[in-house]
């Protein structure tokens, strides 16, 4: 198993002040610390070259929220994975919720995304959550192995998978331990050893070590608390204790 990851994303929140004041205050923090996991940055794409420049000797990596499965052409608005890779990018969220919901991408599109990211060099952290009214429902994970089963990429060389219950996304709501325990070791047996199971939905310092400590638990998927360089730093340290 590589080292535990946690990722930041930050959404559609920033701007270039705020970046480089971010990079400058994590960079600080980062120096000198050996650190016992790897650290993500996925902001908005126009941060992507501030926060390169920014990092550049600062050892934490950088991905981006979204890509387009195409190389290149007629796509509007749209991004490649392999401009995200010269822009420096290791990693790119994909079917994050949001994106399933405000852009109505669904499992085969993820697919070709990821597929496309990988082909570029680009490591896929493909996200999948149940809504609350599943898991209500008794179908939590019916529906977290099947997003699983349909979004992921044939090759699980260098794939990340992020659970993130709908339902804790933002909400300041975990799910209980055990829960998270039961999904991860239903995605492990799914998804195979050599994949990355991410939780995300409100990670924070204050539950960050307890999450982190769970089996095949081998990471976090962050959104607020990536915002602050302290409390990010804080989920790191808690990562690296893990
Ligand atoms: C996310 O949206 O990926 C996320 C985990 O958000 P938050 O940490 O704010 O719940």
């Amino acid at each position: 198993m590589t080292q535990t990851l946690i990722a930041g994303n930050w959404k559609m929140n920033g701007d270039k002040a705020m970046a480089k004041a971010f990079a400058a205050e994590l960079a600080g923090l980062r120096e000198g610390v050996s650190l016992g996991c790897t650290l993500l940055l996925c902001p908005p794409f126009p941060l992507l070259p501030i926060l390169a420049e920014a990092l550049r000797n600062a050892q934490i990596a950088l991905g981006a929220q979204d890509c387009h499965f195409a190389t290149s052409g007629a796509h509007t608005g749209d991004v490649s994975a392999e401009l995200l890779a010269e822009l420096g990018c290791s990693h790119v969220i994909l079917g994050h919720s949001e994106r399933r919901s405000d852009h109505g991408e669904d499992d085969a599109l993820v697919r070709a995304k990821a597929e496309a990211a990988q082909a570029a060099g680009l490591t896929p952290i493909v996200c999948v959550g149940e809504s609350e009214a599943q898991r209500d429902g008794g179908r939590a994970q019916e529906v977290v192995l099947g997003q699983l089963a349909a979004s992921r990429p044939q090759a699980t060389g260098g794939l990340v998978v992020a659970y993130e219950p709908v339902w804790a996304i933002g909400t300041g709501r975990t799910p209980e331990a055990e829960d998270i325990a039961e999904m991860h070791d239903a995605l492990r047996r799914e998804a195979g050893e050599e994949v990355a199971l991410l939780y995300g939905g409100s990670m924070k310092p204050g539950n960050a070590a307890a999450i982190l400590a769970i089996d095949n638990v081998d990471g976090g998927l962050i959104g607020g608390a990536s915002l602050k360089p302290g409390d990010f730093w804080e989920i790191a340290r808690a990562a690296g204790a893990a």
